[in-house]
């Protein structure tokens, strides 16, 4: 793909090579008092911390695993001031990222919306994020509560090593999914599935899961159509990349891979032939109005 001398885009913040410090990444802080009162206190102390935390999680959306490492109410800080991406991948993403943002910006004002961009952080190995840590072993996601992508970009050298993606545009692929979340997010689709949580079987969530998932993928296919409208940016073989990177990235594949046996019903992201076969259609007619994954029956997904 063509991705030089184009905009890059200011809404990404680079901070590889960083070093957390502070409570976040300790466990001390408002975590490490809670534990310290549950495991040492009385029953009636204990049960009077369970209560405020649970008030304190209703009221400010702070995930159990946060308080657990540590990270609920201390303020990590991080050394160093960020600098500005210039290295090949951080041109690369930076580049993406703009590329995303032009795209979806024209789209939404064609439908008479308006659309804010997300943010990006990249980082390597560990990076503070809103109630704990993001962790590279997580792979690239989207956070809709500070709208913020994170990504470290050492999981595209697995991708092309252990999962056999390898490409620029695979790599474009894995940002324009999640911006894609991002789109979902601002369209309200990613509120309609997390509210479901809880409240429906764990086999069902799953399905609004690839519900989401698929759609994402979709709007990938979408971004594709477009950007290359505007920037002819793609190469012979790169939608190619990008669909043999949905198959290697497939629950079908992962399971598979990962030696397991293959159960449908735990799938969150679609199968490998899915996957593909959503964004090449989001790519062939660039319509969102043909991307709505939620309304299809889920066997016909
Ligand atoms: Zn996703």
């Amino acid at each position: 793909m063509k991705w030089k001398n184009r905009r890059r885009s200011s809404n990404v913040d680079d901070r590889r090579g960083q070093r957390i410090s502070g409570g976040g990444a300790r466990g001390a802080g408002l975590g490490g008092i809670i534990m310290t009162l549950l495991i040492r206190g009385s029953m009636r102390t204990r049960l009077l911390v369970i209560g405020a935390v649970l008030a304190g999680m209703f009221f400010f959306g702070v995930s159990p695993q946060a308080l657990m490492s540590g990270g609920g109410g201390s303020q990590p800080v991080t050394t160093q001031v960020a600098p500005t991406p210039n290295d090949e991948m951080g041109a690369f993403l930076s580049t993406m990222k703009a590329d995303n943002e032009d795209v979806w910006t024209q789209l939404f004002q064609a439908h008479g919306k308006q659309y804010k961009a997300s943010k990006m952080v990249i980082y390597s190995d560990k990076t503070v994020m809103p109630g704990g840590l993001a962790d590279a072993r997580m792979g690239p996601f989207y956070m809709p509560s500070n709208q913020t992508i994170y990504i470290d970009p050492h999981f595209f050298n697995e991708m092309s090593q252990r999962f056999g993606a390898p490409g620029d545009f695979a790599q474009a692929y894995v940002v324009a999914h999640e911006v894609g979340h991002h789109v979902q997010h601002q369209l309200g689709y990613t509120d309609r599935v997390h509210s479901q949580r809880g409240r429906v079987s764990e086999k069902e969530y799953n399905r609004l899961s690839v519900r989401l998932e698929l759609q994402a993928d979709f709007l990938a296919g979408v971004f594709a159509h477009h950007a290359d409208r505007q920037f002819q940016f793609l190469e012979s073989g790169d939608i190619e990349e990008a669909m043999n990177c949905a198959r290697a990235i497939g629950d079908d594949a992962l399971q598979k891979g990962a030696g397991r046996k293959v159960v449908a019903d735990s799938f969150t992201h679609g199968t490998s032939e899915q996957r593909a076969r959503w964004f090449n259609r989001g790519y062939r007619t660039g319509n969102l109005e043909d991307g709505d994954t939620f309304s299809v029956a889920y066997e016909q997904l």
